[in-house]
């Protein structure tokens, strides 16, 4: 574990296994958020969180405001949708997105006046966001407004805001984390957002504190990010939120390690954060509720990064959720001429896709364009029992028995080896000498377990 300590917290600052890639963070880290104009037209699906996927409320042809809900959260664990344009409704569409589900999809053609995305930009990093009157909200009405403004997490798990943080009788809430670790190489835009926006950061976890009753706030950031500590730090003071600085390590960012990390608990095999008494959420997240609750804005833009060697400009990005992925890119100038891979999200957990028309969601953090340099590609080779994998999985999984298992089409070898408690981190694939590609193997291999649960 190293002689890294983490002052003031019950957790060492640091979790078992896990690696150490490139960050590459150099590459957009210096470029402040840019606003995108309005596109000419957004496609959103029906589903862009976990869960449920939202009703569509409107009909084709229908003129639309900006804001305006296209699609309502009526289940419990669901997200409701809202119009980045003013326009009008298209014939509906079906999108297929970079992780493979093919969904339905509501077009909205731009039309009239639109709302200033310079405008909503600036409005998020003011510093006029209220610290001292956040008591004036009820929580009831923070969960609501959180509910009704169509908020998930922005992080990349897209699980929707306001399940987190429904009071809850059974289990009770003592710690808010706010995850500003933003651990995948490439990806900069939670930093970009900590050092540009961090008083809605810190008004959005005070409304999200109030709402879960939480004992104690606590921002997370690694250290490779002393910029936004420093912001972080600025606009906390005289607030109760404490910021934990984290050493830098991949997947620090994640739930379970991060929960480790900072307060030293072990969330049980299969459990949830708040069976230890957490509830985390995204900086991103947060800047959105405090948009979603004092300005009754509802989540229709996010920041996202574009970077990688095999994009021409890296940029980070203010743009409406559900433009497409190729205007993203022209906006930055385009693929170099070494381009070889495109993924949404970053080069760990990301998903890599061709059809450039398919739109930005509200999970998607950003765009990296790796080079053939950088995948460097080669052929597969045979296992070589190095263990490698297993020394860095950070949930202490075998996974060379989950991908096996996957390989061979035994579903029960995998659910007896933990195969749900793999969360794709990527840090098997990453160390394999043999470049096996095993989280592939491993999602493959859930759907197995799946199927053969829905099969009985
Ligand atoms: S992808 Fe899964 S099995 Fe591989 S290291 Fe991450 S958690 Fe472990
Ligand atoms: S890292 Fe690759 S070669 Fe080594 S044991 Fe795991 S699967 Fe086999």
């Amino acid at each position: 574990m190293g002689l890294f300590r983490l002052k003031g917290f019950p957790g060492t600052g640091n979790f078992r296994h896990g690696i150490h890639p490139p960050d590459n963070k150099h590459l957009s880290d210096e470029s402040p958020v840019e606003v995108m104009e309005p596109p000419e037209s957004v496609t959103l699906p029906l589903l862009q969180h976990l869960g449920v996927p939202c009703k569509q409320v409107v009909k084709p042809g229908q003129e639309v405001r900006y804001g305006e809900m296209l699609g309502k959260g009526e289940a419990f664990v669901s997200a409701s949708l809202h119009s980045p344009l003013a326009g009008k409704v298209k014939r509906n569409a079906m999108v297929t997105l970079p992780n493979g589900m093919h969904l339905p999809a509501i077009t909205v053609q731009a039309k009239g006046d639109q709302v200033s995305p310079q405008k909503l930009w600036d409005e998020i990093r003011s510093k006029e966001w209220p610290r001292d009157c956040i008591s004036i909200y009820d929580p009831y009405t923070i969960v609501s407004v959180i509910h009704d403004s169509g908020i998930v997490g922005l992080g990349g798990a897209a699980f929707p805001t306001h399940v987190k943080v429904t009071p809850n009788d059974t289990r009770m809430i003592d710690t808010l984390m706010v995850n500003g670790c933003e651990c995948e190489p490439y990806l900069t835009c939670d930093y970009r957002l900590m050092k540009e926006a961090p008083r809605a950061i810190v008004a959005g976890a005070l409304l999200t504190g109030r709402a879960v009753a939480a004992k104690e706030i606590v921002i997370c950031v690694e250290d490779n990010k002393p910029d936004a500590v420093k912001k972080l730090k600025e606009a906390t003071a005289q607030t109760v939120i404490k910021i934990a600085v984290l050493k830098t390590k991949y997947p620090q960012g994640s739930e379970k390690q991060l929960i480790k990390s900072v307060i030293g608990l072990e969330i049980p095999l299969g459990g949830l954060p708040s069976d230890v008494g957490v509830a985390m959420s995204n900086v991103g997240t947060m800047a959105t509720v405090a948009r979603g609750v004092i300005k009754e804005s509802p989540l229709t833009h996010r920041v996202i990064s574009v970077s990688g060697r095999g994009i021409r400009q890296p940029k980070n990005l203010f743009a409406p959720i559900g433009i497409s992925m190729g205007e993203v890119i022209r906006h930055c100038g385009g693929l170099t001429g070494d381009a070889a891979r495109v993924i949404a999200g970053g080069p760990m957990m990301g998903f890599a896709f061709a059809d450039f028309s398919t739109p930005v969601t509200k999970g998607t953090s950003g765009i990296t364009v790796l080079t053939h340099e950088e995948i460097k590609e080669g052929e597969e080779t045979a296992c070589i029992r190095c263990g490698r994998c297993a020394d860095a999985c950070p949930m202490n999984l075998v996974p060379t028995r989950l991908a096996l298992a996957a390989r061979y089409n035994n579903p029960s070898i995998a659910v007896q080896y933990h195969i749900h408690a793999c969360f794709e981190c990527g840090c098997c694939s990453y160390v394999c000498p043999s470049k096996i590609n095993l989280v592939q193997l491993i999602r493959t291999g859930k759907k197995l377990a799946m199927a053969g649960r829905q099969g009985g």
